[in-house]
């Protein structure tokens, strides 16, 4: 905020001549100049423009001097601003109350030019001085130096907040003790003396030493010393300005680690994988992440190394860096620990799941053969996990165990990984076996659609139908979906999977209505993931065309995170749908987080309560109301309630009371496959 070159001034006087005569004055020694005729316009004006003085006539029409300067200083935006009154009474009186009310100066009329010009002068001077000062007392406060001011004694006069961050010393602390409160004692005595003779004899002194914290801790600075003096010559203060280079040091013992690295894979060496290891665990200790830990150990490389040569060997080892640096893909950090042993530190991963795939890859990348000197030949290795905090929460403790589980990964007959947790061992597997089946289940055409009416409780009448999808897994039955879908969206095998249901769905459904069953909704479910692909209002249409289904019979349940993601890209697709014609439903209702603003703006026609509510409803007083709360704002907001796993004729009684549209659940039936449902069809005729 530095003083505009030109100096504004606010010229308020009832006299036109006088005013006019200010301001030419003023305009002739350069500055600019505003006149008014009173002090009522001048307040007015302050809303605009901020002068830098104001000249101020005391004795004005509608609002006088006095009055003005009053109501001037009274503003926090402008109390600042200089007054300097001009008034023809140079009583006493006038003159007291003219600085009572905060006027700076004060000038008699008729006016003595030369006067005039020297208080102007005077008082921008004087403006100027007081933003340097205020500039630098901001320095002073906010640089990330530390500064200390002290008298000719080196006794402290002021320190600044750095100052206090870098040693621990609050100012009142510091304030009156000698600058040796900072002694660290590693500096022998002439250190000191050539320091102060070189600063008194130069004025200035800079250089590197070590002081000591409030806390007892030693630091690096750099600091520069200057003396100030009197005008007499003699010293008055002293300055100095000094940095912590803590920080510096630390970044350059950082460079030192890249020496941490090793030779042939130019990957850190065992050394910085534990600095790397201890720090990692450090930190997750504080957040509360988990840290994992992969040691993987090469099959069999001794015979490698002793009948094909060390080089041959060293070859091996750089290749295998190289692929596992690759399978990382930066997600971890890769360390070459010795011999033929490579370690992976992957932090703030959750599951269990996912390191097992990459343990899994990186197994995968190793057995593919090796081609060294115009040999192929092949090598296999072995995988050790283990888990930050469960394993071990210091950095010894687990590697013992990742140690364990890769000693055990060898007795299990190599190429495998372990988890120094065996329970992590079946579940990996588990879950890794099935993800390959569900791979497979697509084209072997193992999944089934299963349907489950909804009934309008008005009526009676059978309203639509949901279709649920069922995997009929060879060798463990039919698997429900809930085991199934989480692990299908993880792979994004949930889109052919989900474009399948929704196809198959319609394509039975227009095999009934054209049958001559009286059509009904059909409903079909949706993962976040399906929904957000860009195409996919284009595919729900396709599918509508090549099946022949009406868009009209076709619901499509999402969730409410779907619902209320991204709202402006859901808000265009969720149109667009609609205007299709096909039908949107909210799912699991209640048990997510929706904003009634969006509910309002959306085209969503249905909404379904969740089972969780419906479950209790006749016995639990906060369900109930939950339930008699959302059938009133579907109501309010003209959309259809479907009550979910209504498994009771208490339920449905319930429900009806409060005027709920339609139900599904055991009650009515389960989901069954579609010759089932054409029996039930048949039967209710
Ligand atoms: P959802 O859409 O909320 O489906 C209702 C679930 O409640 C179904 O479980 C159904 O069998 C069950 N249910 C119905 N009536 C009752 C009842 O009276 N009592 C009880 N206890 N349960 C009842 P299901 O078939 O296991 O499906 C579970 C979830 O899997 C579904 O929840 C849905 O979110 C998802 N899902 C099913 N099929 C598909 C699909 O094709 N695509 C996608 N993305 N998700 C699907
Ligand atoms: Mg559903
Ligand atoms: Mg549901």
């Amino acid at each position: 905020m530095d003083l505009p070159r030109k100096a504004l001034f606010f010229v308020v006087d009832d006299d036109p001549v006088t005013r006019l005569m200010l301001c030419r004055f003023l305009e002739r020694h350069g500055y600019s100049a505003q006149g008014f005729a009173n002090g009522a316009l001048v307040i007015e004006a302050f809303d605009q423009v901020r002068p830098d003085v104001v000249l101020m006539d005391a004795k004005m029409p509608v609002m006088d001097g006095f009055e003005a300067c009053r109501r001037l200083k009274a503003r926090p935006d402008a109390s600042h601003i200089p007054v300097l009154m001009i008034t023809g009474l140079n009583d006493d009186d006038s003159v007291d109350r003219a600085f009572e009310i905060g006027a700076t100066d004060f000038i008699t009329k008729p006016i003595h030019w030369a006067i005039l010009r020297n208080r102007v002068h005077y008082l921008l001077d004087n403006i100027e001085a007081g933003h340097k000062l205020s500039v630098a007392a901001r320095v002073f406060d906010n640089t990330g130096e530390g500064i200390v001011v002290t008298d000719s004694l080196a006794v402290i006069q002021s320190v600044n907040p750095s100052f206090t961050r870098i040693t621990g010393y609050a100012a009142q602390e510091a304030v009156g003790r000698r600058m040796s409160l900072l002694k660290s004692g590693r500096h022998p005595p002439d250190f000191y003396e050539k320091m102060w003779s070189d600063l008194l004899a130069a004025g200035q002194w800079q250089g590197e030493f070590y002081n000591r914290r409030k806390d007892g801790s030693i630091y690096p600075q750099w600091a520069n010393i200057s003396a100030v003096y009197a005008p007499g010559g003699q010293i008055e203060n002293f300055i100095a300005v000094f940095s912590d280079l803590t920080a510096l040091r630390e970044s350059e013992e950082n460079l030192l680690y890249v020496t941490g690295h090793d030779v042939l894979t130019g990957l850190p060496n065992r050394h910085l994988f534990h600095e790397r290891l201890s720090f990692v665990l450090s930190e997750a200790r504080e957040s509360g992440f988990m840290v994992w830990v992969l040691l993987l150990d090469l099959d069999r490389f001794k015979v490698v190394n002793e009948t094909m040569g060390h080089d041959v060997g060293d070859a091996l080892i750089v290749e295998v860096g190289r692929r596992l640096t690759a399978i990382l893909a930066g997600r971890g950090s890769l360390s070459r620990l010795g011999g033929d042993e490579f370690a992976v530190i992957l932090p703030k991963t959750e599951d269990a799941q996912s390191v097992a795939q990459l343990g899994g890859l990186m197994l995968q990348a190793i057995r593919i053969p090796f081609v060294i000197h115009e040999v192929e030949f092949f090598v296999g290795a072995s995988i050790g996990i283990g888990v930050h905090p469960l394993d071990g929460e210091d950095a010894k403790t687990l590697m013992k165990n990742v140690d364990a589980a890769l000693y055990h990964a060898k007795e299990r007959g190599r190429n495998n990984f372990q988890f120094f947790r065996n329970e992590m061992n079946s579940r990996a597997l588990a879950r890794m076996r099935m993800e390959t089946s569900l791979r497979l289940a697509l084209e072997r055409q193992e999944f089934e659609l299963y349907f489950q009416p909804q009934i309008d409780l008005a009526s009676g009448e059978l309203a639509g139908v949901e279709a649920l999808i069922r995997w009929k897994r060879p060798g463990h039955g039919m698997v429900s979906p809930g085991e199934f879908i989480p692990l299908a969206e993880e792979t994004g095998l949930i889109i052919p999977m989900g474009n399948w249901a929704l196809a198959d769905a319609c394509r039975r459904a227009t095999g009934w209505f054209s049958s001559g069953i009286k059509p009904f909704r059909v409903a079909v479910n949706l993962s976040g993931l399906e929904f957000e692909q860009p195409d996919f209002v284009v595919r729900v249409t396709e599918i509508l065309a090549s099946s022949g289904l009406e868009s009209r019979w076709l619901e499509l349940e999402l969730t409410e995170s779907i619902a209320m993601g991204d709202a402006v890209e859901t808000l265009v697709k969720l149109k667009s749908l609609s205007e299709v014609g096909v039908r949107l439903s909210i799912d699991d209702f209640g048990t997510g987080f929706s904003s009634l603003k969006y509910l309002k703006r959306f085209p969503i026609d249905t909404l379904k309560i969740d089972q969780s509510f419906v479950r209790n409803c006749a016995a639990d007083l906060e369900d109930a109301a939950i339930i008699r709360a959302v059938i009133g704002l579907a109501h309010s907001l003209n959309l259809t309630v479907i009550a979910e796993g209504v498994e009771t004729v208490g339920q449905v009684e319930f429900l009806q009371g409060h005027g709920c549209n339609e139900v599904q659940g055991f009650y009515y039936s389960r989901p069954m496959p579609e010759a089932a449902l054409l029996e039930f069809l048949k039967r209710r005729g």
